[in-house]
């Protein structure tokens, strides 16, 4: 058992129906590592990410989280692990504040460490006094920051962040970007994130993983990408290497 590893994910399969969402798929995260699945819609990212934070099983394969396989051991994992979906809901009717509070008593059992807790959430939320408003009021940028802010305030080892700078604009992409990076770097954790965007997987990750169709078709550190396929961004590397430039 490698403890260095965040994920190590073995000939990963897993089958809805009639359709095959992940056809054997094999990665690894080191401890401390910004990774990125990439690919088109339907590919099988979010799939994947959801069997990593014990969400979904595997029909077959298997995943160990620093060790703990997330079929047999869920609960280990799970104190591991923060999951930030895609589209994610919260509580519409309480407070910004209020959330995070309720949030962080899952985690933490003094008074003060949760106040501490849901001060790391309030600065990287940006969301500064309008954490006293009730979500509803929120617009969805800031709902994605309130919920990015929910999954790295408790410094988990591992986060698993699922698009997470889906309708945000250009500033606070940027903000949630640098926290992320800033939580990998100071904290040691690691990042298991999909994203679209290609500049923003270029900005963060150390390695990447070109999915389609369930299975990894490309993979290494952007720069390695880009050198292989000799292009200079990883765009054109992903058009290359799906046949379509
Ligand atoms: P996107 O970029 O659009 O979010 P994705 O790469 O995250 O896509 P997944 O959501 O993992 O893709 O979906 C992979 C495939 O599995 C798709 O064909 C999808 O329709 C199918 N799928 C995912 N979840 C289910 C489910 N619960 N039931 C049936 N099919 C599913």
């Amino acid at each position: 058992m490698d403890l260095s590893l965040a994920v190590d994910a073995k000939n990963l399969v897993k089958v809805f129906g009639k359709i095959t969402a992940l056809d054997g798929l094999d990665f690894k995260v080191k401890s401390g590592d910004i990774f990125g699945l990439i690919g088109p819609n339907g590919a099988g990212k979010t799939t994947a990410l959801r069997i990593v934070s014990t969400l979904i099983v595997p029909t077959s394969g298997s995943v160990r989280v620093y060790g703990y396989d997330v079929v047999r051991d869920p609960e280990e994992v799970r104190k591991l692990v923060s999951y930030l979906p895609e589209e994610a809901g919260a509580y519409k009717n309480l407070s910004g504040d209020e959330y995070l509070n309720f949030m962080a008593k899952f985690s933490s059992k003094s008074k003060k460490s949760i106040d501490a807790t849901v001060g790391v959430a309030a600065e990287i939320s940006g969301l500064g006094n309008r954490l006293r408003d009730k979500i509803k009021t929120y617009s969805k940028g800031m709902k994605r920051r309130l919920l990015v802010a929910r999954a790295l305030m408790t410094k988990p080892k591992l986060a698993v962040l699922d698009e997470p700078t889906s309708g945000l604009d250009v500033l606070h992409s940027v903000h949630v970007r640098e926290t992320i990076r800033h939580y990998a770097e100071e904290q040691g954790i690691a990042v298991l994130l999909s994203s679209h965007n290609m500049l923003e997987v270029e900005y963060l990750c150390e390695k990447v993983a070109l999915i389609n169709q369930g299975r990894i078709i490309a993979e290494g550190s952007p720069e390695e990408l880009k050198a292989k396929n000799e292009v200079d961004n990883l765009e054109k590397a992903f058009a290359k290497v799906v046949g379509l430039a």
